[in-house]
C-alpha cells in the first residue's frame, strides 16, 4: 500500500490527510474533503490507484471551493481521472516540481 501524505496545502489551507474505517457521508464514498475542518478523509483498504485517484478528487474539491469555481461534480471526476492520466503518462512532469517544501 502506498503511503498518502499526511497533509496536503491547497490555496494556503494545509489539509489533514486521513484514513478513515468509518463511512464517509451519507451517500457510499471513497473520500471526503471538509474545507471547515481542513480535513481530507480517504476509505481505509482501497487498492493503491483508488486511494490515489481519491486523494486528487478531494484535491480538486479544495481548489474548487478555494477558488470559488463553478465545477459540478462530474466536472471533477473528468479532471480527476484526466490530470491522473496526464501524471502517469508523463512522470517527468512531477519531477519539474521536485521534492520542494511549501
Ligand atoms: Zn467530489
Amino acid at each position: 500500500m502506498s503511503d498518502l501524505p499526511d497533509s496536503i496545502n491547497v490555496g494556503g489551507l494545509r489539509y489533514t490527510v486521513r484514513r478513515s474505517v468509518a463511512p464517509l457521508g451519507d451517500t457510499i464514498s471513497l473520500g471526503q474533503c471538509d474545507m471547515t475542518m481542513a480535513t481530507m478523509d480517504v476509505m481505509a483498504g482501497l487498492p493503491d490507484d483508488v486511494a490515489r485517484t481519491t486523494l486528487l478528487h478531494e484535491c480538486l474539491e479544495a481548489i474548487k471551493y478555494s477558488h470559488q469555481l463553478d465545477l459540478t461534480h462530474p466536472d471533477l471526476m473528468t479532471l480527476e481521472h484526466a490530470l491522473d492520466a496526464l501524471l502517469i503518462a508523463n512522470p517527468a512532469l512531477l519531477g519539474l516540481y521536485g521534492a520542494r517544501q511549501c
